[in-house]
């Protein structure tokens, strides 16, 4: 069964440095949360409180309702899987993954079927004989997630799970630990300082920063609504202009940059007021016309300039450009044949008001 967790007011200091610092949050039964944030913010500690090896200074932490702060880890009915997630190395797969059943002194028959049918679930079925040694990267952090969903937990907890990973690796057993996330009944959080990663798996993600949740929510919604410059840093790539917030209506506000830039821009989801505002716009946000076609078709945020640089990424492309007013612009774009622009050559650039966010100077 998967169960909640409600995490109240929770302090914990070392010494003189405060990790987390009156955190509140709750997650529902059968929700993944990505904690997301630099390192050091806070995320593992919080992970540690919640499983029960630190106790916090302050605040509760409900599981399923129940007031576990006080209890061992054991009797949490957490399963854990940690940065360094070392399986023991003189066990066969199936020892390891055995090794919390066995310890609660299931029988075992009972052991035997759930460890084929952990090792059935990441897609190890015939390894079970074998030691750790001779097991890929991939195929041991396999493992090691059988091993923390062998005893059906209701809350999972996974500490940079993928970390000890090359990149590309990564990206196929990331895809692969939300396939297997999704066929447990259980409650997920996810530590990690990857953002992609966050977004990919989480539901929801909690961007930290110096032992406080600054900002939570879907995916898209914190990568597009980010509600400072921080968040919209640690989530992606993004365009800055400082400038001043006038007329507003509607969700819209007439932006005017400093070199004189106007623009209409989105307000709807910062309920920022006039005065001076950050303008953030993600390079995937904008448009590229070429001169014609945008004199074509004459709509508002249309600002001149030209190519500087054109970065091919594989499957997208880089694009930078010099607006007329001077500044530089990163845009990126599907990189189909046949459109590409060239270095020098004069370009529109097109931002969406609603791609455009204001966030205030001092967040
Ligand atoms: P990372 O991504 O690097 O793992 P994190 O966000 O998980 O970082 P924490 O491990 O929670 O960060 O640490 C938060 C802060 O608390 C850090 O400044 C860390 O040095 C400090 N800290 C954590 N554990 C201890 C400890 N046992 N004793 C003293 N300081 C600690």
């Amino acid at each position: 069964m998967a169960n909640s967790v409600e995490f109240t007011n929770a302090v914990k200091r070392f010494g003189d440095m405060t990790a987390v610092d009156d955190v509140s949050f709750s997650i529902a039964g059968g929700e993944t949360v990505a904690l997301l944030g630099p390192s050091g913010c806070g995320k593992t500690t919080i992970l540690r409180i919640i499983a029960g090896f630190e106790k916090p200074d302050a605040g509760t932490v409900r599981i399923a309702g129940e007031d576990v702060t006080r209890l061992k880890p054991y009797q949490r009915n957490v399963g854990l899987l940690f940065q360094h997630y070392a399986l023991f190395p003189h066990m066969t797969i199936a020892e390891n993954v055995a090794y919390g059943l066995r310890y609660r002194g299931c029988p075992r028959n009972e052991i035997d079927d759930r460890v084929a049918e952990m090792l059935e679930l990441v897609r190890l079925p015939d390894f079970g004989h074998r030691k750790p040694h001779q097991l890929s990267g991939g195929q041991q952090q396999r493992v090691a997630l059988a091993r923390a969903l062998a005893t059906r937990p209701g809350l999972v907890l996974l500490d940079e799970p993928l970390s000890a990973l090359d990149a590309k690796l990564r990206q196929e057993l990331r895809a692969e630990l939300k396939q297997v996330l999704a066929a447990v009944d259980a409650t997920t959080i996810v530590v990690t300082h990857d953002q992609e990663e966050a977004m990919s798996l989480g539901e929801r993600v909690f961007v930290m920063r110096s032992g406080h949740i600054v900002q939570a929510g879907p995916p898209n919604e914190v990568y597009g609504q980010p509600r400072s410059r921080f968040v919209a840093e640690f989530m992606g790539r993004a365009n800055w202009f400082r400038g001043r917030l006038e007329a507003r209506g509607n969700g819209l506000a007439a932006f005017v940059g400093a070199n004189g830039m106007k623009l209409v821009v989105s307000t709807q989801h910062n309920g920022v007021g006039r005065g001076e505002v950050d303008l953030c716009v993600r390079p995937e946000s904008i448009d590229l016309m070429a001169p014609q076609a945008a004199a074509a078709s004459g709509e508002r945020n249309r600002i001149p300039g030209q190519v500087l640089e054109i970065t091919p990424l594989g499957a997208m492309r880089q694009v930078l450009i010099e607006l007329q007013g001077g500044e530089q612009l990163l845009a990126v774009q599907p990189n189909r044949a046949g459109d590409a622009q060239v270095p020098g050559q004069p370009v529109v650039v097109g931002l969406p008001a609603e791609g455009c966010v204001v966030i205030p100077v001092a967040a």
